[in-house]
């Protein structure tokens, strides 16, 4: 009698809501702060971020990343500044998505997708280079035929929600940090680390990372574009550090 018993219990999870989804034409709406295929973003009159500083290259572990930088040309520049990333290439067969690279990008050039559903089937196809890692006009990752773009894998991708305190600065906890972009970038910050309600702040607020620094840090000032460590007791912004 113990097959009996068998088939009730078969029996009973045939009436019960099915838990698989046919994946990949359903795909699971993926979390927010998901690390998937990178981008290169733009501002919002189309000039790169990217300065070719190469420290995005410098803090990956897995040396995945290849930048070389160069000066920008007067009449036509690339970038903001004087540099501009020149040559950018992620091979993806070695990135583990740590993304170590978005965290210490001086500019927030380089942030990921939600993307991971691509596949290659040589070694160098999988070695995105800056035309294909550059974000469009509009500000959205390029689809490429062979990624399997769904809805939703690009939203939130051209910018990055820092630590709640950089620095562990409280007055910059609870604060979106990071700067409106093409299309996308303005987000809440994530739940603050001691202020419960820090997360309500609306989606339409926005304030950079430089703002915060000149106006909002205690302790911290801006000196010829750099920033330095207030004197206890002055007004002005003090050598610290340099
Ligand atoms: S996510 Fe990590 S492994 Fe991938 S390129 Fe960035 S730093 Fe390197
Ligand atoms: S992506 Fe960022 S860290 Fe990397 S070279 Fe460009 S500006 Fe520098």
């Amino acid at each position: 009698m113990g097959y009996l018993k068998g088939f009730t219990i078969s029996g009973k999870q045939f009436f019960q809501k099915t838990v698989t989804t046919q994946y990949p034409e359903d795909k699971r709406p993926k979390p927010e702060r998901f690390h998937g295929r990178h981008v290169l973003n733009r501002y919002e009159d189309g000039m790169e971020k990217c300065i070719g500083c190469e420290l995005c290259a410098g803090a990956c572990p897995a040396r995945c990343i290849y930048v070389r930088g160069a000066d920008n040309p007067p009449d036509a520049p690339v970038s903001p500044g004087e540099r501009y990333g020149f040559v950018y290439e992620i091979n993806f067969l070695r990135c583990i998505h740590c993304d170590l690279c978005v965290e210490a990008c001086p500019t927030e050039a380089i942030t990921e997708s939600k993307l991971f559903e691509f596949s290659f089937t040589n070694r160098q196809d999988a070695i995105y280079t800056k035309a294909e890692l550059v974000v469009d006009d509009d500000g959205n990752p390029k689809h490429l035929p062979w990624e399997d773009w769904h809805e939703g894998d690009d939203e939130n991708t051209s910018g990055w929600v820092r630590a709640t305190a950089p620095s562990g600065v409280a007055a910059a906890e609870g604060r979106p940090l990071w700067s409106g972009e093409l299309g996308h970038g303005v987000r809440p910050a994530q739940l603050g680390q001691s202020d419960p309600l820090a997360a309500d702040v609306p989606a339409d607020f926005d304030i950079s990372i430089r703002e915060v620094k000149d106006a909002e840090m205690r302790g911290a000032g801006v000196a010829r574009g750099r920033s330095v460590r207030v004197d206890e007791g002055t007004d002005a912004p003090g050598d610290g550090g340099r």
